[in-house]
């Protein structure tokens, strides 16, 4: 029997989620079911995974268990970026081998593909733009990384415009950043009225159970998933549970849960929007990914989200997210001195699945044990699109995307504690220092 050491515990100040339509969360479970399929996490991976189960097995129930609300995790908390391009972190023009960048912008569209027709068939209401994203920078290793980054987008063939220092406030208000490269083909989404969308709008045949935190499981032929309140007996279990797959016994030390936090102001007066200028509506990346993410939303908030910190456990911690706020407040003072008597309304963090190497996990992890775990920071669209994939795969299809998954090289290891937390912890600290203004 291997006991889930820990279970995931969010901070209970999220925006996103506060501001979503309310709705019902379905019933936990009790009692024991048999069933053909099971699906722990329902975020956008999970969600997505039962969604395509269903469709390829309408005569079989699919279990979706959930250990908080949906919504209420990483796939309600993140800043709402679906993302077109490869974003590779790990490469130095953001892009890295062009056959493999090709392969992720595929992954990419598709899934905004699904997420634009779900939205628009089931009538959900999520502020779904297609504002693109400005790429921004301030200091000389930020405009470096833009000027990479655009010889990457050259190689790629995909449309920028790049942005001066003075025609920047007419976009975005302020007159903090030297540079930008805008593109044109990322979503804006307010990610947990996604979420409950998707969750309200699942087919007929999944059966979601939110409050269900499994606690304990025996794998064999079968596997049995223990909770609270009884257990679920499956043929065969897909694991969506991102940062938390290694307690569940996979992927030691491969999937970090590192958490990053975001901060949304009140709504801007009328005088405070005149005051700020620029367009609407809009978002920006920072050009080092230690800087920081900002958006104006629809209904007139700025969002700030910068700061990381490892928390092993994959649960919030009440001391790294009063350090965020701090460094929250100066981040938007000194990027909007217009807004300065603006508060925030809500401060939150959450847990991204991160790996060393920026691969995540697809495809099998034991007999009749599957996954698709390490989104890397870019969840919405590649978890959208690996749970679909993961799904197809099980079902017995074939193409190049599911391919290229099950050929990728998977999450690299990482040194055994104590060494891991040292060397993370001085990771973020040596970046987030590193990234100066950006941040
Ligand atoms: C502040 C912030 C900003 C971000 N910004 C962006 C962005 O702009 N764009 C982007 O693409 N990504 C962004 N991300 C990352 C994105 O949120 C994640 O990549 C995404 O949530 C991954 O989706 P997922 O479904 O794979 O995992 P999750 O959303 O983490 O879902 C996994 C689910 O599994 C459940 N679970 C775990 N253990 C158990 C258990 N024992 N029993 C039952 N259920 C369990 C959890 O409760 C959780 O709901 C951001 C993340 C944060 C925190």
């Amino acid at each position: 029997m291997k006991k889930v050491n820990f279970l995931p515990s969010d901070d209970n100040q999220c925006g996103w989620f506060h501001l979503s339509d309310q709705r019902q969360a379905t019933p936990s479970h009790t009692g024991t079911t048999s069933t053909r399929w099971t699906v722990v996490g329902a975020g956008l991976t999970g969600l997505a995974a039962a969604r395509r189960l269903a469709e390829h097995f309408p005569d079989d129930e699919i279990i979706l268990l959930e250990a908080q609300e949906v919504g209420y995790g990483s796939s309600g908390r993140n800043s709402g970026f679906a993302i077109d391009l490869p974003h590779n972190i790990g490469a130095s023009d953001y892009i890295g081998d062009p056959t493999q960048a090709g392969m992720q912008l595929k992954l990419n569209l598709k899934a905004q593909n699904s997420i634009k027709q779900l939205v628009e068939q089931h009538h959900i209401e999520c502020q779904l733009s297609t504002a693109g994203k400005y790429q921004a920078a301030v200091e000389p290793r930020g405009l470096s990384v833009l000027k990479a980054y655009q010889q990457g987008l050259d190689k790629l063939e995909q449309d920028y415009q790049l942005i001066s220092e003075s025609e920047l406030p007419d976009h975005l208000g302020t007159r903090f950043y030297k540079k930008a490269l805008y593109t044109p083909g990322t979503l804006l989404l307010q990610p947990a009225a996604l979420v409950k969308g998707l969750a309200n709008a699942l087919p007929k045949n999944v059966s979601l159970y939110e409050n269900t935190p499994v606690s304990s499981v025996e794998y064999g032929k079968k596997i049995t998933l223990h909770h609270l309140h009884g257990q679920i007996v499956t043929d065969q279990l897909l694991l969506t549970n991102n940062a938390f797959a290694s307690h569940f016994g996979f992927l030691p030390r491969k999937i970090l849960p590192i958490f990053t936090y975001a901060s949304l102001t009140r709504v801007l007066s009328a005088d405070e929007q005149h005051d700020l200028g620029g367009l609407p509506h809009w978002g920006v990346i920072p050009a080092d990914p230690f800087g920081s993410t900002l958006r104006r939303t629809p209904d007139n908030r700025i969002l700030v989200r910068n700061s990381l910190s490892f928390n092993p456990s994959g649960q919030h911690n009440p001391s790294f997210l009063r350090k965020a706020l701090k460094r929250h407040r100066l981040s938007f003072e000194n990027r909007f001195p217009m807004l300065s008597q603006v508060d925030f309304e809500y401060t939150w963090g959450g847990a991204m699945g991160l790996t060393r190497n920026h691969q995540g996990h697809f495809g099998p992890l034991a007999t009749n044990v599957h996954a698709a775990v390490g989104c890397n920071g870019l969840g919405i669209t590649r978890g959208t699109s690996t749970g679909t994939l993961l799904a197809d795969w099980i079902a017995g299809d074939h193409n190049e995307l599911i391919d290229f998954l099950l050929t990728s090289s998977g999450p690299s290891a990482n040194p055994p504690e104590p060494l891991l937390s040292l060397g993370i912890n001085f990771s973020l600290h040596r970046g987030q220092h590193r990234a100066g203004k950006e941040c």
